[in-house]
């Protein structure tokens, strides 16, 4: 099958191609975002590949359809970023990769969580400039503390565990409580019970209208002064404006961050050269309590070769009629789900 990938760094091109040695669809890379304005790259393909910060929506979708798509390849978990009605109307076929390294987003989560809680990058930084006092650096034990994971499904589910080998006091919220992480020894508790007693609070939920701003203004009056705040999920879960005013007043003590907004124009391109114009980005890189990665949390090299594999083995399910129900993305499966 003939298909346009978009918004392809040389580490998709090699793991894509790798993995598509026994499938033989041809594939076409392109570097540019799936965007109103780069949409007709992908005319005259059966087929498109997209990414996370790609824009499939109804004014995208129904221009690709028109020019001869009927499939859509996702090589990532979420489809926050999908107009699935549309879709539907258009009688195209979503297929994404639903689980490919919950265990490294869960890593890097706590990765995050160490770095702010033993400030490992101004120890970094002061080493390496010869400055070896320890002012400044003071930091503290996960021993008995607690954090509460919001979001207790593939990845959340990790963190659990790996909190609990801690010697965390572990909470946990979501509307469908897991069973592994009651037997790991997680409690359940309501939202706002969450937000009082935890001294970490991490996000593993899907972006929906739903969830969208759940860390805002109100939400962070019920949090514990000081509280650390880590985000891998999705940027939108979180009101940028509210945590700049939260990390000012000393309510948040901590934030670590791989996910972003506004990441769209920032993340995965090198703008070191560059001036930042996102005035907000830039206001959360003052602070000395907060760490950013740039939606990394998913690399790794197991994730990349999952997706490939997973991507390229829907495309061949596509043409044969036969994909996973679990790996199809229609409002009719999230409305089951
Ligand atoms: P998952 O579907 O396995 O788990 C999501 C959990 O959230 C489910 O248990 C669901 O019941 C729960 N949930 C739904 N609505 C909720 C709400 N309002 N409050 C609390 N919980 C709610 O998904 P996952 O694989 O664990 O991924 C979680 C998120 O991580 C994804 O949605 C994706 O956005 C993000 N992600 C980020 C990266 C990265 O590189 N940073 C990589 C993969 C996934």
């Amino acid at each position: 099958m003939k298909i346009a990938v978009f918004n392809t760094k040389r580490y998709d091109r090699q793991y894509l191609g790798e993995a598509n040695e026994p499938h033989h669809h041809e594939l076409v890379f392109l570097e540019s975002h799936l965007t109103a304005e780069t949409s007709r790259l992908g005319h005259g393909f059966e087929g498109i590949c997209a990414f996370v910060n790609d824009e499939l929506n109804r004014q995208v979708l129904t221009d690709l359809a028109k020019h001869g798509t009927r499939f859509i390849a996702l090589r990532c978990a979420g489809f926050n970023h999908v107009d699935l009605a549309a879709a539907g109307d258009l009688g195209l076929t979503i297929a994404r990769v639903p689980a490919y390294s919950p265990h490294g987003v869960a890593e890097h989560s706590v990765a995050l969580m160490l770095t702010l809680s033993r400030k490992i990058c101004r120890a970094y930084n002061r080493v390496r400039d010869g400055n070896f006092s320890l002012e400044g650096l003071l930091g503290f034990e996960f021993f008995e503390k607690t954090v509460g994971v919001i979001g207790t499904g593939a990845i959340g589910s990790k963190v659990v565990r790996i909190m609990k080998g801690f010697g965390c006091k572990v909470l946990a919220y979501d509307p469908y409580p897991n069973p592994d992480c009651v037997s790991l020894g997680a409690e359940y508790v309501s939202l706002k019970d969450i937000f009082k007693q935890s001294d970490i609070l991490t996000l593993h939920v899907p972006l929906m209208p739903e969830t969208y701003h759940m860390i805002n203004a109100e939400a962070l009056k019920f949090m514990k002064p000081g509280v650390m705040l880590i985000n891998t999920s999705r940027g939108g879960l979180v009101d940028t404006n509210a945590v700049i005013e939260g990390l000012k007043s000393g309510q948040i003590g901590y934030l670590g961050l791989d996910v972003y907004e506004e990441e769209a124009h920032l993340f995965f391109e090198d703008l070191s050269g560059r001036v930042i114009q996102d005035d907000i980005f830039a206001r959360l890189l003052t602070f000395p309590n907060v760490v950013i990665t740039s939606h990394q949390a998913f690399f790794t090299h197991c994730a990349l070769q999952n997706i490939a594999e997973t991507t390229l083995q829907n495309i061949t399910d596509f043409q044969k009629g036969k994909i996973p129900e679990k790996n199809l993305v229609s409002l009719e499966h999230v409305e089951k789900s």
